[in-house]
């Protein structure tokens, strides 16, 4: 299912230039079937995106495997020494992000069997280092995961302890608490997560039917934008260590889930290692893990689409001018991919997007173009449906044509996994490029030796 990215090739080292987190020497290598473009020209543009002017069949996404790596090792600032990241599965299951996520050393949270499946199909990972962190899993999922081998799973309710007591006797519960969500553009409390007043009930449920219990889980909601949701989220967690205790229980493990985001990731860890340390000011023994999802991917992912067509609206000419309204975009742009493909983001995970030019009148020297005005624009989705809108507002210089190029950065997190392929259009693919010198190696010899 997962073939070593070594076999597949590498286009030759190319000049550097800075990648947000990582810079980036790129070496491309592709895993989808079209050409790769033959270095077009000399644009550091056309090598850092791998995008080729004469082909503008499909859109990809431009992945650095060095910014995954970054934001990895970044997870070292959550403080504690004892905390192990535990990706999240959901957020973007590429095969090689998967792959190096797991020679870099990290856990796994997986919903459903296929994601379990997935992960133990990589290779060399140990089922233990799995969480199954879906609290509503179908009894046939439960069977299987115990079958595997993966023992660690979650659970808000009582029906799921009558199952898993069932089915997987021996399982290690983390029982999963309601958190205050409602600084989160993703309120995943609305679905999950016990309520502190039902959490003593269901682990004297849970004693009664002989399972064990091992620790708390929560998970602040995706996109969240109050660090502060950490601290009281792991004040709710410490009440729920003490009710275990008066069940009986003797709590090990506490899971403070995803929510982080490469913003205020930063104030994220401060808020929550202060919280740890607050509430669980004696760690013996205590293990401690997260689940980022999006922080791991988020940046590292940048979509390069083409324009397919363009319309200049409220006029029969196709020549466009400057508009004196900038409220209203006098230019729609019609893009290869959209809100039914690798922009359901914009639907499902409340994103806004924003393109940035990579090429104009088909050529990769933007300076040429310095300093020309640009017009209020609209970008549009290839399907049939008017609710295919990508950005209903945004600048752009008028002398952009059909076959230019526009990139969109931060597309990693909850993009081309949740696609369709909605009018028969093809979900984007990936391309693959290591980094720079020192990051680019290191990359490489972990996948090397993770591969070995
Ligand atoms: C989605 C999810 C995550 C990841 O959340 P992010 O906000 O992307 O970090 C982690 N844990 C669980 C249980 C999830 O459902």
């Amino acid at each position: 299912m997962c073939t070593s990215p070594l076999s597949l090739p590498f286009l030759s080292a190319t000049p550097t230039f800075k990648f947000g987190k990582a810079s980036s020497k790129v070496s491309t290598l592709r895993k989808d079937s079209s050409p790769m473009p033959r270095r077009p020209s000399s644009s550091p543009i056309s090598v850092k995106y791998g995008v080729n002017t004469r082909d503008g069949s499909s859109a990809y996404l431009a992945l650095s495997l060095s910014m995954v790596r970054a934001s990895v090792h970044e997870t070292a600032l959550l403080g504690d020494s004892r905390l192990l990241s535990y990706t999240a599965v959901k957020c973007n299951p590429d095969p090689y992000v998967l792959r190096l996520l797991a020679a870099l050393g990290t856990g796994f949270d997986c919903a459903s069997h296929g994601e379990i499946s997935q992960v133990l199909g990589v290779g060399g990972i140990d089922p233990s280092r799995i969480i199954f962190a879906n609290p509503c899993k179908a009894t046939s999922f439960i069977r299987q995961a115990a079958k595997m081998g993966v023992d660690m799973m979650t659970f808000d309710n009582a029906d799921e302890l009558y199952k898993i007591a069932r089915v997987h006797p021996r399982a290690k519960l983390v029982i999963r608490i309601l958190t205050d969500d409602s600084k989160s553009l993703c309120r995943l409390g609305l679905k999950f997560g016990a309520p502190l007043v039902a959490v003593p009930d269901l682990l004297a449920k849970a004693k009664e039917l002989g399972l064990d219990v091992i620790g708390v889980s929560f998970h602040v909601g995706s996109g969240c934008y109050d660090p502060n949701a950490f601290s009281d989220a792991v004040m709710r967690a410490r009440s729920a260590f003490d009710m275990g205790a008066e069940v009986g229980y003797k709590f090990n493990f506490l899971d403070v889930g995803g929510g982080f985001e490469d913003a205020d990731f930063e104030d994220k860890a401060k808020v929550l290692s202060g919280a740890i340390e607050r509430y669980f000011p004696s760690r013996e023994g205590l293990r401690i893990i997260a689940e980022p999802g999006r922080f791991y991917v988020s940046a590292a992912f940048t979509l390069v689409a083409n324009i397919i067509a363009r319309r200049a609206r409220g006029s029969s000419s196709d020549v466009i001018t400057e508009s004196s309204d900038s409220s209203q975009p006098s230019v729609m742009y019609y893009i290869n991919d959209g809100v039914y493909g690798s922009f359901n983001c914009i639907m499902f995970d409340h994103q806004e997007v924003q393109p940035f030019v990579l090429t104009m009148g088909k050529s990769f020297d933007l300076e040429r173009f310095a300093g020309t005005p640009v017009v209020p624009s609209s970008i549009w989705g290839p399907t049939c449906d008017s609710i295919d809108c990508v950005c209903p507002l945004t600048s752009l210089p008028p002398a952009l044509e059909v076959g230019d190029y526009l990139g969109f950065r931060g597309m990693g997190a909850y993009t081309t996994c949740a696609a369709s392929q909605f009018n028969g259009f093809q979900r984007s693919l990936v391309r693959y490029t290591s980094g720079i010198g020192p990051d680019s190696r290191a990359v490489r010899r972990a996948l090397q030796l993770f591969a070995a």
